[in-house]
């Protein structure tokens, strides 16, 4: 008697919305959990500001947005 039950584990963590988004601090290695500011740059780039607290460091990410063309 086939009785497959398809069970798919889906036990994402709800506070991670990308999976491995989040940089680390390049000096000290330290995880960065928000961007301190963001930024519209052209060519549908956004930049992030990141400052570490442990050591102070700051860095910017830089992400190219995919636009999804709607007019
Ligand atoms: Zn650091």
């Amino acid at each position: 008697m086939p009785a497959i039950a398809e069970i798919r584990s889906t036990a994402l963590p709800h506070s991670v919305p990308r999976g491995s988004d989040l940089p680390t601090c390049p000096v000290c290695a330290d995880s960065m959990i928000a961007a301190e500011a963001s930024a519209y740059l052209p060519d549908n780039v956004i930049g992030h500001l990141w400052s570490c607290d442990t050591c102070g460091y700051g860095f910017v990410t830089k992400h190219v947005v995919q636009r999804i063309a709607c007019n």
